[in-house]
């Protein structure tokens, strides 16, 4: 998790996780109310989108069709769901 620079404490996991959905979102610290935004946006796209048109890829080329559409494209996009609630223990952050 990025912490905070005031107050050294973690930031909290919500907020940074809703800066990554909305990039225009800043981010607050809770104890010093230090507000921060995140610097790695392109990095965090590409970290959700190579995994997923990966496996996207790979399981095209092992199931049928029918099958790669039913089962494929839920897990990708549940593998790209999961990614996102990974990615706030990665991020850098800026003070603004
Ligand atoms: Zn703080």
């Amino acid at each position: 998790m990025p912490k905070c620079m005031s107050c050294q404490k973690n930031i909290q996991w919500k907020s940074v996780y809703i800066s990554t959905w909305f990039p225009n979102k800043t981010i607050q610290c809770n104890t010093c109310d230090s507000i921060y935004k995140i610097t790695s946006h392109n990095y965090i796209s590409l970290a959700i989108l190579i995994p997923m048109m990966v496996s996207g890829w790979y399981i095209n080329r092992f199931l049928p069709l029918p099958w790669s559409i039913f089962i494929g494209l839920p897990s990708i996009i549940l593998l790209g769901l999961v990614i996102t609630l990974i990615v706030p223990f990665f991020v850098k952050v800026e003070r603004i």
